[in-house]
């Protein structure tokens, strides 16, 4: 299984108690994620493929991917209460997953909910 992992700032901190909370789940998996939220991933002690920074693309590096069926679920722990220069990539990342019906958590609860399946 292949899983992407992507939070905006504001929700770094949060994913990082997902990732200690799913660590022996997340390990089983194949992860990539976008950059600073891939050095997250490294320092909570889990092998991950870091893409470029979200605002650099990394955001529609994983996007092409979905578009392959080349990722099997998308973590996206979005911060809707802030502003994000990279937007059009944020909202196409998520159109991408509905066009090829890929997994997509939003938010740490339904994440959780995917994972405990
Ligand atoms: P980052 O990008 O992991 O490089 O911070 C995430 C994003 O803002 O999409």
């Amino acid at each position: 299984m292949k899983i992407a992992i992507i939070a905006h700032d504001g929700k770094k901190a949060e994913m990082v108690q997902f990732l200690l909370d799913y660590k022996s789940t997340l390990n089983q998996a194949e992860l990539i994620a976008t950059g600073t939220t891939g050095s997250h991933v490294e320092k909570a002690g889990l092998k991950v493929t870091k893409l470029l920074s979200g605002p650099l693309g990394g955001d529609a590096q994983i996007a092409a991917l979905a578009a392959e069926k080349k990722v099997d679920l998308v973590i996206f722990f979005r911060d809707p209460l802030d502003k994000h220069p990279h937007e059009p990539d944020v909202q196409m990342l998520l159109r991408i997953c509905d066009v090829h019906n890929i997994p997509l958590a939003t938010n740490p609860a339904t994440a959780k909910l995917i994972l405990n399946q």
